[in-house]
């Protein structure tokens, strides 16, 4: 848990805006103390997708590069 590597790109930029909020699920209120946002990207945008382990919702958050 070190922020000392190097190279932060956008994505590591984005991941760690996602990780230090919104861990709470926003329909059941559980909070996914492990889960992690999986990127995925299509050219000009990377969206983030997270499934809530308790009801299943799927959250997802687009973010243009
Ligand atoms: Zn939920």
């Amino acid at each position: 848990m070190s922020s000392s590597y190097g190279g932060t790109s956008a994505f590591d930029r984005l991941r760690a805006r996602l990780d230090g909020r919104s861990r709470a699920c926003e329909e059941c209120g559980f909070v996914d103390e492990e889960g992690g946002w999986k990127a995925v990207t299509s050219g000009a945008t990377v969206e983030y997708r997270r499934e809530c382990p308790s009801c299943g919702t799927d959250h997802v958050r687009r973010y243009r590069l």
